[in-house]
């Protein structure tokens, strides 16, 4: 773990909301890999709860954010800087469901069976990056004794999550209460950074009606948020693929907001709140959008960008961002953070093998042998590499460690 300097360069807790943004584009492929085969075709009107496509190998469907026509298939940029096919829709702002939208007053009356039905078809993905199907998750056959929520922010500039722990606290602590008792789950911990007093004091606010449910404080340092250094930090367990295999379930504290509005009102995941900062926009802020709006489209309705030299933008936190080539960009349930920087353009030296980058790893890699190694994917473990930057980050030489790493992987 490492202190990032200069920490938390972010927007207000303020949220947003009212951006209307008219074109919305849905990728028919996730940042995963997931693909999805279309069940509307262009000149279909949809409404915001009907299904656009499946994908086959999990039956998990993609859902509209918006009421509107579909008006044609194109490719843009979405997080992980990968060109993919979207859906068009023209929103005609109508907001309008197929079926009813109902307000349920004890979301705990839910069976294991429902719930993962619901989620099935409510097109929620893991919103802290992950962009892992949630009903994936809890299709577990193992016992869950420990739901870990992660309020963990530690990338600089990103508040998003911050934004929606300081305005629903209430909402994602009732949430949590009905995940535990639908899935008879024994225990649940939200983990914030202990000085996060803010946050915690939101919580602790209306903790007490809810004796299963604790706040975890974890040490403010860099990648603390991680999901293998937060189960192993709270539970003591270790798992080799998933932490389900010993029996815990993680979720970052929009997904929970998430499923909160599908028990609640019955509502697929149709939002998103995204920390829009860097030297490049004129207003930073925490705007909670459609999923699917084009970033671009969001800078033209709103302060847009201020005037810098060789303006570079990064889909994601300074550390474990991607750099798009252009502003078409679409927001997509995983996406918390864009950056518009300025291009620092420092040149890389030749590696001094001072073995910093080994240092920090938090997964115990050893970059610098990656980088030198011809046996590079199987010996050395590089699918282990979780993208946290941060060998890059300490390199004296100016290495980008982690891209390489990263193109290295993709081939
Ligand atoms: S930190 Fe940079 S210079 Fe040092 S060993 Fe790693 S790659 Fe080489
Ligand atoms: S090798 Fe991967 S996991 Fe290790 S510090 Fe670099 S980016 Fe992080």
């Amino acid at each position: 773990m490492v202190s990032i300097e200069d920490k938390k360069i972010s927007p207000s807790k303020k949220i947003i909301d009212d951006v209307k943004i008219q074109i919305i584009y849905i990728p028919l492929k996730s940042k995963l890999g997931y693909v999805y085969k279309p069940t509307v075709k262009v000149g279909d009107y949809v409404c915001i709860d009907d299904t656009l496509g499946i994908n086959v190998t999990t039956d998990f469907a993609l859902k509209s954010s918006v009421s509107g026509t579909i008006v044609g298939i194109e490719k843009k940029y979405i997080s992980n800087g990968h060109l993919v096919d979207c859906l068009v829709i023209e929103n005609d702002f109508k907001e309008k469901y197929r079926n009813k939208l109902g307000k349920k007053k004890d979301i705990t009356k839910y069976s294991k069976e429902c719930f993962l039905y619901m989620l099935q078809n409510s097109g929620i993905t893991g919103m802290g990056g992950g962009d892992y199907p949630t009903f994936i998750k809890y299709s577990t056959n193992n016992k869950i004794n420990y739901l870990i929520v992660n309020g963990i922010e530690s990338e600089i500039y990103s508040s998003s999550d911050n934004a929606l722990m300081y305005n629903y606290a209430e909402e994602i602590l009732e949430c949590i209460d009905a995940i535990t008792e639908i899935m008879d789950i024994d225990k649940a911990y939200i983990a914030i950074n202990e000085n996060n007093s803010v946050i915690i004091k939101k919580f602790l606010k209306h903790i007490n009606t809810y004796p299963n449910i604790k706040i975890y404080p974890i040490i403010d340092a860099y990648p603390s948020g991680w999901e293998r250094y937060l189960v192993n930090e709270i539970t003591n367990l270790n798992y080799e693929n998933n932490p389900s295999e010993v029996g815990v379930i993680v979720n970052n504290v929009s997904t929970i907001y998430s499923i909160y509005e599908l028990l609640k009102y019955n509502r697929p995941s149709t939002e998103k709140i995204v920390t829009i900062a860097g030297a490049g926009v004129r207003k930073p802020a925490n705007y909670k959008v459609k999923i699917g709006t084009n970033f671009s489209e969001l800078m033209l309705k709103t302060d847009g960008y201020s005037k810098i030299n060789n303006p570079v933008l990064v889909a994601g936190g300074a550390m474990m961002g991607k750099s798009i080539p252009t502003d078409e960009l679409i927001i997509t349930r995983d996406l918390n953070t864009i950056l518009v920087l300025e291009e620092t353009n420092q040149k890389s030296e030749k590696c001094i093998k001072c073995g910093k980058c080994s240092e920090v790893c938090p997964v115990g890699l050893m970059p610098v042998m990656i980088i030198d190694s011809n046996d590079r994917t199987k010996k050395l473990r590089i699918d282990k590499c979780i993208g946290c930057g941060l060998c890059s980050y300490v390199c004296p030489s100016k290495i980008e460690v982690r891209e390489i790493l990263e193109s290295m992987k993709e081939k």
